[in-house]
C-alpha cells in the first residue's frame, strides 16, 4: 500500500491519534458524566494485534506519528509491552501518549524505555480537594507522583493539558502555569469542548481572548509565536503559543473560539476502531472489520476515503451526544 493521505482541502494528514481503551479510573466533569459512560465490550474493542494492523497501514500512508490515548491508556491491560512492540515493529513512527498520570509512577520507567518522544499530562488544578471534585475519584498525590517519575525517568517533552472551567479551575492557572515552568513541563490550556451533551456546560466555558488577558494581569504581556518557530519548546499543532518577556511559553487550543481547521494535520480512530476525520465530526468509517478480516487494501482504500470527507471546518457539525473517552480527546 502506498499513498499519502490528504483531505478534499489538500491538507496532508500525517499525525494519528488512537484510542486504546474507552475505560477510565477518573471521571473527570469535563469528559463524562458522573456515573461514567457505558463501556464497549471486549469485542467490540480494538486488540492490541489489531492496533498494531491498523499502525501499519497508517504507516505506510504516510503517518509519522501517532498518540495513544483513551481512556485511560495506562488502565489497559498490556498497555506498555504494546508500546514496546509499537516501537520495535515502527521505528520510523514518533510514539507518544496522553495520560492522566495517576498510574504513571509505576509506569514510567518503562515508558521511557520505549523511546516514547513526548508525553502529555491532564492537570486541572493543584488543590487536593479541587483534584476530587474535578475528577469525582482522583487523588493529585497519585498524579504528582506520577509527574516526578516522569521527569526523573528522562521522558522528553511532557505537557501539561488543562481545561480552564468558570468557577471551578479558572483562578488556579497562575499556579499551574508557574507548576510546570518550575519543573521544566510546557503547560497547554484547553478550551472546554462540546462533545458530549451531558457535561457540556456553556456557562463554564473560558476562551482564549478571556484566558491571554487573565495571564497578562497575572504574569505580563505575552508574544504570540510564529508558526515557523516550530520546536520542542513550542511544536507545531493545534496551539498557538505565546511567550512572556521572562521568557516563558504557554499553549492556548482555542478549539472552539478561534479553530485550526486550516493546519490540522490529524485523523482520530476510536477505541472501537471508527476512523474519526474530524473530532466534532459525526461521520465515522468503521475499520474494524477490515482490520480483523486481514483486508491491508481494503483498510487502506477506507482510511483515504473517510479522510476525504474530513470537514473544512467544524462548526458545520456538533458532535452532540459523543463521548470523549472513546474518541480519545
Ligand atoms: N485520560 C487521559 C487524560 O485525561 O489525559 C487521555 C484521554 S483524555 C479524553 C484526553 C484529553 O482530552 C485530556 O487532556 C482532557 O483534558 C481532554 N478533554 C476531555 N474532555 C474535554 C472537553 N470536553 N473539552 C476539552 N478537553 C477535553
Ligand atoms: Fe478519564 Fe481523561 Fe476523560 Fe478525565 S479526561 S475522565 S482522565 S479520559
Amino acid at each position: 500500500m502506498t499513498g499519502q493521505i490528504r483531505d478534499t482541502n489538500g491538507r496532508r494528514i500525517d499525525y494519528a491519534r488512537i484510542s486504546v481503551t474507552d475505560r477510565c479510573n477518573f471521571r473527570c466533569v469535563y469528559c463524562m458524566p458522573e456515573d461514567g459512560v457505558s463501556p464497549l465490550t471486549h469485542e467490540d474493542i480494538m486488540r492490541y494485534e489489531d492496533i498494531l494492523f491498523l499502525c501499519r497501514a497508517l504507516g505506510d500512508l504516510g503517518v509519522r506519528k501517532i498518540r495513544f490515548t483513551g481512556g485511560e491508556p495506562l488502565v489497559r491491560k498490556g498497555f506498555v509491552p504494546f508500546l514496546k512492540e509499537f516501537r520495535a515493529s515502527f521505528p520510523g513512527i514518533a510514539l507518544s501518549l496522553t495520560t492522566n498520570a495517576s498510574l504513571l509512577r509505576r509506569h514510567a520507567y518503562e515508558l521511557a524505555q520505549t523511546g516514547l518522544s513526548g508525553l502529555n499530562i491532564s492537570l486541572d488544578t493543584l488543590d487536593p480537594e479541587k483534584f476530587r471534585s474535578i475528577t469525582r475519584v482522583g487523588d493529585i498525590s497519585d498524579v504528582m507522583d506520577g509527574i516526578r517519575a516522569a521527569l526523573a525517568s528522562g521522558i522528553p517533552n511532557i505537557k501539561t493539558n488543562t481545561v480552564p472551567m468558570r468557577g471551578f479551575n479558572d483562578a488556579d492557572l497562575p499556579l499551574i502555569l508557574s507548576f510546570a515552568w518550575e519543573n521544566g513541563l510546557l503547560p497547554r490550556l484547553i478550551e472546554f469542548m462540546p462533545i458530549d451533551d451531558d457535561v457540556w456546560r456553556r456557562k463554564m466555558f473560558v476562551g482564549e481572548d478571556e484566558i491571554l488577558a487573565a495571564l497578562s494581569r497575572r504574569f505580563g504581556a505575552w508574544t504570540q509565536l510564529g508558526p515557523d518557530s516550530s520546536s520542542a519548546a513550542h511544536p507545531q499543532g493545534p496551539a498557538r503559543y505565546y511567550r512572556d518577556a521572562g521568557g516563558r511559553t504557554v499553549g492556548v487550543i482555542a478549539a472552539v473560539s478561534n479553530h485550526f481547521c486550516q493546519s490540522c494535520n490529524r485523523l482520530r480512530v476510536t477505541a472501537s476502531g471508527q476512523l474519526r476525520a474530524c473530532l466534532f465530526s459525526r461521520r465515522e468509517m468503521p475499520l474494524l472489520g477490515l482490520i480483523r478480516s486481514g483486508d491491508y487494501d481494503g483498510l487502506g482504500r477506507a482510511i483515504l476515503e473517510g479522510m476525504s470527507a474530513k470537514p473544512q471546518r467544524w462548526e458545520q457539525e456538533r458532535s452532540g451526544a459523543l463521548q470523549m473517552s472513546n474518541i480519545g480527546g
